[in-house]
């Protein structure tokens, strides 16, 4: 069977946004503990986060900073990172939890949400375009692979409680993507 261009096309780029998420076990050694907590999928919010740690620019770097916001979040007694996913400098969707698994990221809505965090700081300036359309992809992921339901809300960290999180610049930004809510 032949098949069309542009049906060829979109097949591969299918594909690429499937194989852009960076498995977690390139940067981190420690397998995630089958004991940690899970939530009932698909569910019905992105709460979106800045690391509010320095920025990352090539794989090596942000492979060394998730070690680093995972090892900062072991010692606040975290059970591992706290993160669903996080977007690195390089343009990648970094696997923290991954799906199907209760974050640590936003009290009372853990068991809600996926949690996803841009690696750096957000209050003065905006994560690059090549960041900005990582996240948009994970979402497109999310619900295609029916962890998020298709009519979900986005809301930036403060939106659920007093934090600078994610930036006031990334947020003025989330504020103009489609789904999002002035309330999670
Ligand atoms: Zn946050």
């Amino acid at each position: 069977m032949k098949l069309p261009l542009p049906l060829l096309l979109l097949l591969s780029l299918a594909g690429l946004s499937l194989a852009q998420i960076v498995p977690r076990q390139s940067w981190c050694r420690q397998p995630l503990s089958p004991r940690l907590p899970r939530v009932a999928v698909p569910v019905r919010l992105i709460v979106i986060h800045h690391t509010a740690s320095a920025p990352c620019y090539t794989p090596q770097q942000c492979q060394q900073a998730l070690q680093q916001i995972r090892m900062g979040h072991l010692l606040r007694k975290f059970r591992d990172i706290g993160y669903n996913f996080l977007i690195g400098g390089d343009g990648r969707i970094y696997e923290g939890l991954g799906f199907g698994i209760r974050g640590e990221h936003a009290p009372h809505y853990n068991s809600q949400s996926i949690g996803v965090a841009f690696i750096g700081n957000y209050q003065r300036a905006l994560p690059s375009p090549q960041m900005l359309q990582a996240a948009r992809t994970l979402i497109t992921i999310a619900v295609q692979r029916r962890q998020l339901q298709r009519n979900y809300a986005l809301v930036g960290h403060c939106q659920t409680k007093a934090t600078a999180c994610p930036g006031r610049q990334l947020l003025d930004e989330l504020r103009k993507w489609p789904r999002w809510q002035p309330k999670p």
